[in-house]
């Protein structure tokens, strides 16, 4: 399956001297879909994923599929003020200031071994703030998964520490 094909670059969204990478058109491709969640969920298969995890929001797209797939869970990283419940949270640097993201602080058991799934990688500071989330609460994060990586931004280098897997490089 040529996935590369079916991301649309849009330029100068959202603002001028950016090109974004558009899944929509990725996602309304039944096959390539299919395929997509399939090549990204057998990769991690044989490690025996508990729970699948991600930021919002594009991520939920894959990561509930993933987790569907896998006969996992699923936990949902927000941003701040949205989850009802207790939470642990964790800020970090963006380009122009910061963010902060937040999880329930009893959505995972100590040792359960954990999918970090993204629907891109670019600098890695959300999916490395989402990892060291995680591991606060005791989890074990076994893999980092992503749709689509941009390589040159070298996000991978802050995540040398786990397995890192990307259906799509630009
Ligand atoms: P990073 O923290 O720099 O790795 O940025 C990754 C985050 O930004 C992900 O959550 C993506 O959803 C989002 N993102 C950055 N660039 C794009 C893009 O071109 N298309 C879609 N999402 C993007």
């Amino acid at each position: 399956m040529d996935f590369k094909s079916r991301i649309r670059t849009v330029p100068d969204f959202p603002k001028p001297g950016i090109s974004f990478k558009d899944i929509t058109t990725l996602l309304k491709d039944r096959e390539a879909f299919h395929a997509a969640i399939e090549a990204l969920a057998s990769h991690f298969e044989p490690m025996g994923v508990d729970m699948v995890t991600g930021p919002e929001a594009r991520g939920y797209i894959f990561a509930s599929a993933m987790a569907y797939r896998l006969n996992a869970g699923f936990v949902p990283i927000r941003k701040p003020g949205k989850l009802p419940y207790k939470t642990r949270g964790i800020s970090y640097q963006l380009e122009y200031g910061e963010d902060r993201l937040e999880v329930h602080e009893d959505a995972f058991e100590p040792g359960q071994k954990v999918l970090v799934v993204d629907d891109l990688l670019a600098t890695g500071g959300t999916i490395r703030a989402t990892i060291d989330l995680v591991e606060s609460l005791g989890a074990r994060v076994v893999g980092v998964a992503f749709l689509i990586e941009l390589t040159e931004l070298g996000g991978r280098k802050r995540l040398q520490d786990h397995e890192v897997f990307s259906l799509i490089q630009f």
